[in-house]
């Protein structure tokens, strides 16, 4: 494990990921729009959104075929929310999985949702229930991504009886999933999944089969939110750089991630969805112990893995367990983690080493 302490002038570390292709800074590379000279192979950039983020791709490839791909991206992360990840669209699995609460049959799953559940609930062992997708009834009684989204004024926390009684709904230990090949899941009465967790970098997964199918494209950066896929490599064979910025102050960065070819990077924060009522920061990252935004020092969390489901699991996971255990969830999962803690200290695994270059003060 590595520690390093950011310059003086960082007061409050907040970690945010950008991604920078190309030469130049995350912030002019956010910025940028357009195509890069590379022979017949242009960097093509576009911006929209899906799956309640902003949706960011730099495509390598003629300009024709970076284009139809970006529309492919587009289409499949729409599909991946309305037919499967989604608990407020009608038309999705977890939709029908979370209206089968109670009823004695279940809800049959499709093979893909049966592992991805499966992957959860040994997360929610492996953490000793830190990490659990059957906490929808807490999270919705919080409905921090609304308030966040409208700006939070006149939020009040829920009531500590109400926050109980939502616990009591949750637990993954108490769902059960059944057979393999056309499984079955039961909830108990009251109790609703909440994939938020996961969904993002479930959509990494994909892309990457997406572009693992395809010839046209050399190399990609899709960055979903808190969640950057990495593929492929640029025309002049210079790696990818994924940048760790301070957003107090977003022309700084506290580090930078040098990747070669398909990698995952997820991040979790207090800071990418919260609304402040009485001077608290209700963050949407909950502790299924207390019911409530999970409590620590660590500010936020990168997960750097070849897979998106366990980069943004564990990038969850981690923010909740902190760093000594979220240290060792890391390792065994055999993946790299960084922590920024609130006193602007960094953690990181030995791992991360080789490809995190941070900026340290003393
Ligand atoms: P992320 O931004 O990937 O860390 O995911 C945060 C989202 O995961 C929240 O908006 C909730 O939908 C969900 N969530 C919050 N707390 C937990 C938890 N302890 N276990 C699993 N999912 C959670
Ligand atoms: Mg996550």
């Amino acid at each position: 494990m590595k520690r390093y302490f950011t310059t003086a002038t960082v007061l409050v570390l907040w970690l945010a990921i950008f991604f920078c292709c190309g030469c130049g800074s995350g912030e002019e590379d956010r910025n940028w729009s357009g195509k890069e000279d590379g022979g017949e192979i242009v960097a093509c950039q576009y911006v929209d959104t899906a799956m309640g983020t902003v949706i960011r791709q730099t495509i390598y490839a003629s300009e024709q075929s970076a284009e139809a791909f970006s529309q492919e991206v587009m289409a499949l992360l729409t599909d991946l929310e309305s037919k499967k990840l989604s608990w407020r669209l009608e038309s999705s699995e977890v939709y029908r999985i979370n209206a089968s609460a109670g009823k004695e049959e279940g809800c049959v799953l499709t093979e893909e949702m049966a592992q991805l559940l499966q992957s959860c609930v040994d997360l929610y062992e492996r953490t000793e229930g830190a990490f659990d997708v059957t906490l929808g009834p807490v999270s919705r009684l919080w409905d921090i991504d609304r308030w966040a989204a409208e700006g939070g004024e006149d939020f009040q926390p829920p009531s500590p009886e109400d926050i109980r009684e939502a616990v009591s709904l949750c637990g993954s230990d108490r769902l059960r999933l059944e057979g393999e090949e056309s499984a079955r899941i039961f909830l108990p009465e009251g109790m609703q999944l909440d994939l938020g967790a996961v969904g993002k970098g479930v959509a990494l997964s994909r892309l990457c089969e997406l572009l693992e199918d395809q010839t046209e494209i050399t190399g990609a950066v899709i960055s979903l939110g808190g969640s950057i896929l990495t593929w492929g490599s640029k025309p002049d064979g210079s790696v990818w750089k994924v940048g760790i910025v301070n957003p107090f102050d977003t022309s700084s960065n506290i580090g930078i991630l040098s990747l070669e070819g398909q990698w995952c990077v997820s991040t979790s924060g207090d800071y990418e969805r919260y609304v402040e009522a009485d001077g608290v920061r209700y963050h949407h990252i909950l502790d299924p112990a207390t019911g409530r935004p999970a409590v620590g020092s660590v500010r936020g969390v990168s997960v750097l893995s070849r897979d998106g489901l366990v980069s943004d699991g564990l990038s969850t996971a981690c923010f909740i367990l902190g760093p000594e255990k979220g240290m060792a969830l890391a390792a065994e999962y055999g993946v790299e983690v960084l922590f920024v803690m609130d006193d602007g200290e960094i953690i990181m695994s030995d791992g991360m080493e080789k490809y995190a270059t941070v900026q340290t003060g003393h």
